[in-house]
């Protein structure tokens, strides 16, 4: 294939991406972006692997439809919930394909007695050094997420001074590949020193944190891929490699703002629960006023307006629908409904975004965080429906609890508060919510889809 060719068809592919990332800024037009994105991958893919002329086009068709096969079955099977262990580990895997790139092109080229320029192998260091952080760092956080290791933060003595060195020790060795390219065994050492200061970077971090190292696992993947791009001299995957680890260290930056945390703090787990953090029998004991849907349907008459606030219990009851039928009902009685969006309610970015605009919701309702704060003063009934972490004034009051400093959704301040939600679990960060025993917090302990359509049939009886 001509060069100018491929050349104009990695140009397309990176068209579309970039426009792709636009698409993806906006609900309305996330699924097209999506569509986009797919199709230049698609290209690049197919012209990459047809212009290296060593697979026939068979084993295109063949290796295009196996991957497509185990996408679908990932995209079915994989619930909504549990998104973010699985973009832990599409993150891992690219890392990973990054190591292993680089690390073949390098042996490819001692072997065929070729000596590599500084260039390549400086670009070769930093896909293993990268890469082996992002593969072993997102298993970690995928374990951390899965429940199969413990999501507190783990501290081992001297763990700082060991990253130091572990981090000193890959860009040594990097140098040293440099110097003396045809020793690969290296290479391979180096990757080996990286993965260990992977899973140390990341096991010291604390599960409510998980959200910022993910971005940021998803912006190392871009980096390694790009360092990769370089090995290769392939354009494509230097631009797609550095569009992943732009875009990362933006959310990175959202998710750490949203979180009122430095990257600093995240990075060293700090901020782990203090001594000052109460029992759930101190929080709770004696204040929980149960309701029902009858007793809660009666809030609604004579009320003006009303916030629902969705949060992973939402998504896990899979009640947007009920949610949003309950919106309309309340519109039609004359109620002004809007719905408060918390940037990391749920279990990934945009989580509540993408589940309320599967229910057709209208995007205009959905409010940030910085804009309804203000006005649930003037709420008479706020909604929460399966959050907890993100109205825990917690945040505000206890500077020891995990998740101090975070900006909170302020559903304390509405004249009613009721929170549905199955017991008194805590959420993500483990901690107890001193909201559920204020005077004007009303709990209604029930699964979240059958709370709303219980809810939806009281009102309509009323
Ligand atoms: P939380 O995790 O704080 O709380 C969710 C609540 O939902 C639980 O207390 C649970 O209580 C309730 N729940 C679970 N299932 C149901 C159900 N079927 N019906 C009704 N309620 C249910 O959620 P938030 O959205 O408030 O906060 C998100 C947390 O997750 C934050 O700490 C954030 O840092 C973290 N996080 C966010 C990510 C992101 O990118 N958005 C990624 C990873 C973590 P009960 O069991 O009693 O029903």
């Amino acid at each position: 294939m001509p060069v100018s060719v491929v050349n104009i068809a990695y140009l397309v592919a990176s068209v579309l991406f970039i426009m792709g990332l636009k698409g993806l800024t906006h609900p309305r037009t996330a699924v097209r972006g999506n569509l986009l994105g797919a199709m230049g991958m698609l290209l690049a893919i197919v012209v990459t692997l047809w212009d290296q002329r060593i697979i026939s086009f068979e084993i295109i068709l063949i290796g295009l439809v196996v991957g497509s096969a185990i996408g679908a079955i990932f995209a079915v099977k994989i619930q909504m919930t549990a998104m973010p262990q699985m973009v832990a580990l599409f993150n891992g895997f690219g890392g990973g394909a990054s190591v292993f790139v680089a690390g073949a092109a390098l042996i490819e080229l001692i072997i065929a007695g070729v000596h590599p320029q500084t260039e390549f192998t400086i670009a070769t260091g930093a896909s293993g050094i990268i890469g082996a952080v992002t593969f072993w760092g997102s298993l970690v956080a995928f374990a951390k997420l899965q429940g199969v290791m413990t999501e507190k933060s783990i501290v081992l003595p001297g763990q700082q001074f060991l990253k130091v060195v572990l981090g000193i020790v890959s860009v040594g060795l990097a140098v040293w590949l440099v110097l003396n390219p045809e020793l690969t065994n290296t290479y391979w050492i180096l990757v080996g020193v990286a993965s260990a200061l992977g899973i140390l970077l990341v096991i010291p971090i604390g599960g409510a944190d998980m959200p910022v190292v993910i971005a940021l696992l998803n912006s190392y993947s871009g980096l390694a891929a790009a360092a990769t791009g370089f090995v290769l001299g392939n354009n494509v995957l230097i631009i797609a490699g550095s569009l992943v680890g732009a875009s990362g260290v933006i959310l990175t930056n959202i998710m750490c703002k949203a979180m009122n945390r430095s990257l600093t703090n995240v990075l060293f787990g700090i901020m782990e629960p203090g001594e000052s953090a109460q029992t759930s029998d101190e929080v709770y004991e004696g204040k929980i006023k149960a309701t029902s849907a009858d007793e809660i349907a009666m809030l609604f008459d004579g009320a003006r307006r009303v916030v629902i606030v969705p949060g992973y219990g939402m998504a896990v009851a899979q009640a947007q629908h009920a949610v949003r039928d309950l919106a309309n009902l309340l519109e039609s009685k004359g109620i002004e409904v809007e719905f408060a969006i918390h940037p990391v309610a749920g279990r990934m970015p945009g989580h509540m975004n993408v589940l309320l605009a599967e229910a057709n919701v209208e995007y205009d309702k959905l409010k940030e965080m910085d804009e309804i704060n203000p006005t649930f003063q003037q709420t008479d009934v706020a909604i929460v429906i399966g959050a907890n972490d993100v109205v825990n004034p917690v945040a505000r009051e206890d500077s020891n609890s995990p998740i101090a400093g975070m900006p909170i959704l302020d559903v304390d301040k509405a004249r009613y508060v009721v929170v549905i939600k199955r017991s008194l679990s805590p959420g993500f960060a483990g901690i107890p919510n001193p909201l559920f025993a204020k005077d004007n917090t009303l709990m209604f302990f029930n699964d979240g889809k059958k709370a709303i359509v219980e809810l939806i049939e009281a009102i309509k009886e009323s």
